[in-house]
């Protein structure tokens, strides 16, 4: 399969540009670097990564926009030419609801928008330009090509500025044995032009302009990405405009793929939700539950609050990679939330304005901290439920043991934002070899007493294994 290559030096680029032959006018051969990681390992990596940056940002709960962006993404994937295909890669597509213009691929095909980016870009070929320079790094294995070559490597690059505070460390499980777990970095304009190169063969492949990349990146260079953004992570190589659009000289493109009234309905449906917070807010704020701090016409389908009894027969589930196994009642189903793992009843989840709103269930989640101290670590945590939370009361701490240690169970009282009952909301802390705090939360309203037994199960079920 993958042959070990040595580096390419960049010549071809230059023999194109310098020989006035029309023989040689033809489309950039882009080649893989040498790589000592396996298909595989790419694979291991980009999926901790994904659940990392997935408990670190909050994801936009629109399926009418993310499944807009995953056919968009679906397209250019099966326009990557064949020598760069893996069939093991599993890429799939979503939505950061982040202000800032941006977007960034994890390792074996994960890959995420940001809401700024959609909103940003002129044209939908704008967006799949960003889409396909990012798919190109993937299927070129930029990633563990840069970490073999020693270099400082970062899976999470888009989000540069803020990754070193929130990503401090490895998460739970087996991020902790990660063959590398380092976090930043940037791609060498060499891996740019590369991902300039194979992204405008995909586009063309897919039907789109391949100009639009090129003209994407004025875009963002006009609205100041040069800042914090997309350009940070990806420094443009010198000539990155000319360079694309001669490239696109030698493509044919195909069947067009642009759909632009579609675009604009999307862009319109997202300016219908008022600002995004920025990357830098997100990361300010901290693990998140639900906050409510989104506003707009979002669509609402608040939770009934009308469920079954527990079941008194339980289920062993394994989230966080195996990081963590819990028993939950049989008539509960997981839902993963992004920041955290639910299991919930029918009836108990629901949304209102575009937020998740749960009115039974327990919860599982790793909050980044850089606090030691168990006490202080559970009161960030807190402090940043209650943001945007006027109602949350606490009703004080007790120490307790989850998995065998230390904890501490706090107990809140809420106002449920979707059925305006008074409900307790418990917090059970510990905290991770690594220093993070993982947590527990479980949430019933205040008179329905038969769910107390089940979180007391719940609780003492859970194995931590980091
Ligand atoms: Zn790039």
């Amino acid at each position: 399969m993958l042959k070990r290559q040595t580096l390419i030096a960049w010549i071809a680029l230059v023999a194109i540009t310098v020989m006035p032959f029309s023989a040689l006018a033809q489309a950039t051969q882009v080649k893989y670097h040498s790589n000592k990681y396996s298909v595989q390992d790419d694979i291991k990596l980009g999926r901790q990564a994904a659940q990392e940056a997935e408990s670190q940002f909050p994801l936009l709960r629109d399926e009418t926009v993310r499944s807009y962006v995953e056919n968009v993404g679906r397209r250019l994937v099966s326009s990557i030419p064949s020598e760069f295909q893996h069939s093991e890669f599993q890429y799939y597509f979503k939505v950061v609801n982040a202000r800032d213009i941006n977007a960034f691929a994890l390792p074996g095909g994960p890959m995420y928008v940001n809401r700024g980016m959609i909103e940003a870009a002129k044209t939908e070929g704008e967006m799949a330009g960003v889409m396909a320079h990012e798919i190109s790094h993937v299927a070129l294995r930029h990633g563990t090509a840069q970490a073999t070559k020693g270099q400082k490597y970062s899976i999470l690059g888009g989000i540069a500025g803020i990754a070193g505070t929130i990503l401090g460390g490895p998460g739970v499980g087996q991020l902790a044995q990660a063959p590398f777990a380092v976090y930043l970095l940037k791609f060498s304009r060499e891996y740019e032009t590369e991902a300039d190169i194979l992204g405008a063969h995909i586009m063309a492949n897919a039907g789109y302009n391949p100009r639009d990349l090129a003209e994407m990146f004025r875009t963002i260079e006009a609205q100041g990405g040069g800042g914090g953004g997309f350009l940070s992570d990806h420094p443009s190589p010198s000539d990155r405009y000319a360079r694309i659009n001669r490239e696109a000289q030698y493509l044919r493109v195909g069947p067009s793929g642009n759909d632009s009234r579609e675009f604009a309905r999307i862009q319109e449906r997202l300016r219908g939700y008022g600002g995004a917070p920025s990357m830098a807010e997100i990361a300010r704020s901290g693990q998140r539950y639900p906050t409510g701090e989104q506003t707009g016409n979002q669509p609402s389908n608040p939770p009934s609050g009308r469920v079954s009894y527990p079941s008194s027969r339980y289920q062993s589930y394994n989230i966080f990679n195996g990081g963590v196994q819990v028993n939950v009642p049989s008539n509960w189903r997981q839902v993963n939330d992004g920041n955290s793992v639910w299991f919930v009843p029918d009836g108990a989840y629901g949304s209102v304005n575009g937020q998740a709103v749960y009115t039974h269930g327990a919860s599982f989640g790793v909050a980044q901290t850089n606090n030691r101290n168990l006490q202080s670590a559970t009161q960030e945590l807190i402090n940043s439920l209650a943001q945007g939370n006027n109602n949350l009361r606490s009703g004080g701490s007790q120490r307790t043991t989850l998995s065998g240690r230390t904890a501490l169970f706090t107990t809140l009282s809420n106002v449920n934002e979707a059925t305006g009952r008074p409900e307790n909301v418990r917090v059970i802390t510990t905290q991770l070899r690594n220093g993070q705090l993982f947590y527990m939360i479980a949430v019933a309203p205040q008179n329905e007493r038969n769910f107390e037994s089940a979180f007391q199960t719940i609780m003492q079920s859970v194995r931590i294994n980091d």
